[in-house]
């Protein structure tokens, strides 16, 4: 069994080679070659912590595992980080266990490597305003993915602390972009919009909306989480990483709620990397990306840190 400790994670996935296994797995879930087992998440009644696991098996690249983790609120006072996760993979065809693998930083790159992936996809080529809704851990690497995607000339960003605002800031300073904090109607000067928040009610209306903008959901993945109105939801294209999610978990279980769109309204996005289904339609549509995260994401950026890990000498190997 080989084990890829945390701390090797930063020196083996970039944030390209997280895209390329984020999109080849979503474009093998939407052949019906991946398949994404449902999400187990409870409030465990100790540390005040979420627990819970996401699971799956990849067929077109032979990859299946688990990742098991949460959330503890109590871990920062301890130096730790609040969400923590670890990969086990197993050989699909003994089911024996194969690898151990960090999963705190590989959750970081694959969520920003999801919006991404949908931004490269769905986003008007000539998008130049990137909006970010949200300052805390995640979003600077959904920033840093977001901007390698299309020629953007300027950021804006909203926080609910606007104090906090100074991390994307310092992103947009390393890329030489200008960065403006505004107020959410102002968000309709952006091109793209990520949404990376722990918010239970909507921020972002559709007024704040342009036309033509894409919008990367990415902070719903649990039930009751809402970033976006219900009608923002109804007005865009929406397309997703998995309809069972999204519905479920993600941001559209709101708009189903309300009753302004049902499942079949909503795409899922390896289709449109396939090819089998259309993208963006024309300059002034809105397109909605509700990235829930799938388990098959993590094994994914698992499998390519495991693999390199071999070439590069780091791999712990032991007896199991
Ligand atoms: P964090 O705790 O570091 O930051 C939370 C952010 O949410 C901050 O910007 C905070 O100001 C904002 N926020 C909190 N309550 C709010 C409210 N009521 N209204 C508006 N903004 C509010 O968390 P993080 O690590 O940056 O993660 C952000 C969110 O993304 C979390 O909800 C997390 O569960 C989710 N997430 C989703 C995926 C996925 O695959 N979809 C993966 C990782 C994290």
């Amino acid at each position: 069994m080989i084990i890829v400790p945390e701390r090797e994670i930063a020196g083996l996935i970039t944030p390209e080679a997280a895209f390329d296994a984020v999109e080849n797995v979503f474009g093998a879930m939407a052949r019906g070659e991946a398949l994404n087992f449902p999400v187990i998440r409870e409030a465990i009644g100790h540390a005040d912590a979420l627990y819970g696991f996401k699971s799956g098996f990849d067929r077109a690249g032979l990859v299946m595992g688990l990742k098991s983790g949460g959330y503890w609120p109590g871990n920062a006072d301890k130096g730790l980080t609040n969400h923590q996760s670890t990969v086990i993979l197993f050989d699909p065809d003994t089911g024996r266990a194969t690898a151990l693998v960090g999963g705190n930083l590989l959750t970081a790159l694959r969520t920003a490597a999801a919006a991404a992936v949908s931004i490269r996809h769905l986003a008007r080529p000539d998008a130049k305003v990137l909006g970010m809704i949200g300052a805390g851990h995640q979003s600077t690497f959904q920033m840093r993915a977001a901007l390698a995607q299309r020629r953007f000339e300027r950021v804006i960003g909203w926080n609910l602390h606007p104090e906090r605002l100074s991390r994307l800031q310092e992103v947009a300073q390393e890329h030489d972009l200008p960065f403006e904090a505004v107020d959410l109607p102002q968000m309709r000067e952006a091109d793209v919009i990520i949404t990376i928040t722990s918010s239970f009610d909507p921020i972002l209306m559709s007024d704040h909306v342009a036309d033509g903008t894409h919008i990367a959901s990415m902070g719903t993945d649990t039930k009751g989480k809402q970033e976006l109105e219900p009608a923002l939801v109804a007005r865009a294209r929406r397309f997703t990483d998995e309809v069972a999610q999204s519905v479920s978990i993600g941001e559209c279980q709101h708009a189903v709620a309300a009753g302004l769109i049902g499942a079949d309204d909503i795409a899922e996005i390896g289709a449109v990397i396939n090819g089998t289904y259309p993208g963006r339609e024309g300059a002034r549509e809105v397109t909605l990306f509700d990235g829930t995260g799938v388990g098959l994401q993590d094994l994914a950026v698992a499998a390519a840190a495991v693999r390199l890990a071999g070439e590069k000498g780091v791999a712990i190997e032991v007896d199991f």
